[in-house]
């Protein structure tokens, strides 16, 4: 068992960014409003996530970390990618790469706290903390030097980090998130920090793009809203004039996921043909949420890509709604 995690360990988890958004999807899925992670040197050493969500029982502690006893702890049914979690892999495989140590709380109850290394759990025992979890992992990949070598710098993993948790951020603005640097002995230092946003859906995400993406950005975002069979595409898209040297500022999102899609970037590039020159990259963020059975997002286990059931659907949609919304303002 603990062999077979550490191989899917290596699918789960190839880098600290890796390890952070399986945490963080998992307190996003836990109903927390306030998430924080503390990292330190490049998330090599540390990554701490903290949420206010529901909270494990400590009983079920044991059960959080064994494989694919998913959906494990509220036993809903296994294909539903509404919530991020329906693998079961991210606790184990962390627990199977580095010293994993949850402590948790749900509301009503005694804290109590499970530590994992090496695939060995030791048994639960009572611990103090406020409700939600605190998930710490640290020194990933210490048992696998091979691939702590194929790590980049501090800096560098500490990027993908803040870039992982800025997608996110993106995609649930009702949440507050907070990313941290404890690296050394200082008390830390906030790499990135937006409060809740309030107010309907599109205002707030228009306020968090603000906040993520810049308020020339938010300025500049023409909003998106369209349905096509199921298909509901909604979010910002900034006009030409925004336009990039680089495709730096387009975030795709299915049900809530960030994903990176050749299919959808295509579609987005479509959309922006006839305004941009070859070397201008369109900004955009774009959300499509619909049935979870239109989509496999479970194409790989980083889940980044996904397959419509109806590719050409998916496209046309993004595609008409940005030429739509172009052409009303005057494009
Ligand atoms: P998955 O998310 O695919 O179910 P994970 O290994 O990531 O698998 O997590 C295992 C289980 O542990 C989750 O299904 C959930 O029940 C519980 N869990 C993990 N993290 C948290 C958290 N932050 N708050 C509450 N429950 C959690
Ligand atoms: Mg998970």
């Amino acid at each position: 068992e603990a062999a077979i995690n550490r191989i899917a360990a290596g699918e789960v988890v190839e880098r600290p960014a890796s390890a952070v958004k399986e945490l963080v999807e998992n307190a996003i899925d836990a109903g927390a409003r306030r998430i924080t992670v503390e990292i330190a040197d490049g998330g090599k050493t540390l990554i701490r996530v903290t949420d206010d969500g529901c909270g494990i029982s400590g009983p079920d502690l044991p059960l959080a970390l064994s494989r694919h006893a998913t959906s494990k702890i509220d036993g809903s049914d296994l294909l539903n990618i509404h919530t991020f979690g329906f693998r079961g892999e991210a606790l184990p495989s962390l627990g199977a790469v580095g010293r994993l140590t949850i402590q948790s709380r749900p509301q009503g109850e005694e804290g109590a706290e499970i530590a994992v290394a090496g695939g060995r759990m030791d048994p639960v025992k009572p611990a103090a903390l406020n409700g939600g979890t605190v998930v710490t992992l640290r020194d990933l990949f210490y048992a696998t030097p091979a691939r702590l070598k194929f790590l980049r710098t501090d800096r560098a993993e500490g990027q993908a980090i803040t870039d992982v948790i800025k997608r996110l951020a993106m995609a649930e603005p009702f949440i507050a998130f907070t990313l941290r640097d404890a690296s050394g002995d200082g008390a830390g230092r906030d790499v990135f920090r937006v409060q809740a946003e309030q107010g309907d859906l599109f205002d707030a995400l228009h306020g968090r793009l603000s906040e993520v993406l810049g308020r020339e950005f938010a300025e500049n975002a023409l909003p998106i809203d369209a349905t096509r069979e199921g298909l509901h595409l909604t979010g910002f898209a900034a006009l030409p004039t925004y336009s990039r040297g680089s495709p730096v500022a387009q975030y795709l999102f299915v049900n809530g996921r960030p994903v990176r899609d050749k299919l959808l970037i295509g579609a987005l590039r479509g959309a922006y043909h006839d305004f941009l020159s070859r070397d201008r990259h369109p900004a955009a963020a774009l959300f499509i949420d619909c049935d979870p059975t239109l989509v496999d997002v479970n194409v790989h286990p980083a889940k980044s890509e996904v397959r419509f059931r109806d590719p050409g659907l998916a496209r046309g949609l993004i595609v008409s709604a940005l030429r739509h919304a172009l052409a009303e303002a005057g494009h």
